[in-house]
């Protein structure tokens, strides 16, 4: 049968190879970087031995070249193992492709070879204390002296703080009339005023080091600039809104499967002195039913996504929304069936399901949020602009 995100021959090659490989080094860590809230080290060192931090990016720079389904593809069974990995990897390869995308940054190419071959770990680094969730609107400016600039910003999540070799970073554009004047850029973690505030703990999620990060008079220089000045939310709509929305919905489609797996698994085996298996209860055959409704439903979605951004339509981003707000939905309300339908033994750790359950929290309040989607849809949909 023919894969949901669409893949090629060559993707199912590199699914059943090296994603495979990778997912079997996620797994093994999974139960320790979630209770330890450690980075996941391991698997992100195994992603990058097999050429996977590369997996969109051009193969003139050694990327496998690969299309918005792939990368579907490898986050979801990475996020069946380990939702921390899974976090880490969409957050770099959507940084990566600011920077694929950008025309101005000095080096470009030399950069994206380094992400290629897992040598340069890249993130976003947008959510600002004074901007909160509404990344579009940076609170942080740049300020020019001298031909160059230079900023303060208080970025208040960084997935990969403590790992990433670069943050993509935004601020108003110098003399912007409104925040939506952004420019993005590229900040390198060993830079001179960059400073991770505080350690990430979280309830979800716990090894993808989403920590603080203040920049104090970051000195960014014209080779720095991602886009040009002032053109900012225009890669942030058009070039890390798609990918980062495609990652993030596989991300949680990936923990709908887990979950799925774990409730079937609990429902065939768990029984009572009788004889009778808790899978003789017709209500939780139901919700488990509804599980793998819900899963497919949004993953056939994400699956019309892909395919639509490889010959974008007008409404294609529209599409792009909705995969995200089907998926994010979906991840919430199967994770909690499966708890439900678990009883007593899904709050223990020997299930997983609690893992997942936790970590299917957390994309439903990642920027854009589950409010903005709806929002955004809607006002789509009724022909206002999208920022009121
Ligand atoms: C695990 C994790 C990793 C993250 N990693 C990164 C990262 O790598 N880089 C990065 O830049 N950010 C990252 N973030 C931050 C994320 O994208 C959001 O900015 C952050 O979660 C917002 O939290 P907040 O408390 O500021 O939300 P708030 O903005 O205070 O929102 C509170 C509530 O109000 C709702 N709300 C807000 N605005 C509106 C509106 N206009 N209309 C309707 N409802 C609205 C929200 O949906 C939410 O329910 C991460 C977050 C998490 C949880």
């Amino acid at each position: 049968m023919a894969h949901v995100y669409g893949l090629d021959a060559a993707g199912e090659a590199l699914l059943a190879g090296p994603v495979t490989a990778a997912k079997a080094v996620a797994a093994k860590f999974a139960a320790e970087v979630d209770g330890a809230g450690r980075y996941p080290a391991e698997a992100m060192a195994e992603l990058g031995k097999r050429g996977l931090w590369g997996v969109a990016l051009p193969k003139a720079v050694g990327g496998l070249g690969g299309t918005p389904g792939l990368f579907a593809a490898v986050v979801e069974e990475l996020a069946t193992a380990c939702a921390s990995t899974a976090m880490v990897y969409v957050m770099h390869v959507t940084a990566s492709q600011m920077v694929a995308a950008s025309t101005t940054l000095k080096d470009r190419d030399a950069v994206l070879r380094d992400m290629a071959s897992g040598k340069h770990l890249t993130t976003l680094a947008f959510s600002e204390k004074g901007s909160r969730s509404h990344f579009w609107s940076p609170v942080s400016a740049l300020v020019e002296s001298g031909g160059a600039w230079s900023t303060d910003a208080t970025k208040s999540w960084v997935t990969s703080a403590n790992q990433a070799d670069s943050y993509v970073s935004s601020a108003q554009a110098p003399s912007a009339s409104s925040p939506l004047e952004s420019t993005l850029y590229l900040c390198r973690r060993t830079a001179k005023g960059v400073t991770v505030t505080a350690p990430w703990t979280g309830l979800g999620l716990r090894g993808n080091d989403s920590a603080p990060v203040s920049l104090d008079k970051l000195a960014v220089a014209r080779g720095d600039l991602l886009t040009e000045q002032g053109k900012g939310a225009d890669g942030m709509l058009q070039v890390v809104l798609p990918w980062f929305a495609v990652g993030t919905s596989a991300m949680a489609l990936g923990l709908c499967r887990a979950a799925i797996a774990a409730t079937a698994g609990h429902l065939s085996g768990a029984g009572f002195d009788s004889g009778a298996k808790l899978r003789d209860f017709p209500t939780l055959r139901a919700r488990l039913a509804h599980m793998s409704m819900r899963t497919e439903a949004a993953r056939s979605l994400l699956g019309r996504t892909v395919a639509a951004m490889l010959a974008p339509a007008a409404d294609t981003p529209l599409l792009v929304l909705q995969a995200r707000l089907a998926a994010l939905d979906a991840a919430t309300e199967v994770t909690d069936l499966g708890m439900k339908a678990c009883g007593g033994a899904a709050f223990s750790k020997h299930l997983g399901l609690e893992r997942v359950f936790r970590d299917a929290r957390a994309g439903w309040v990642m920027a854009p949020t589950v409010d903005h989607l709806q929002e955004f849809v809607g006002r789509a949909l009724t022909g206002l602009p999208l920022f009121g």
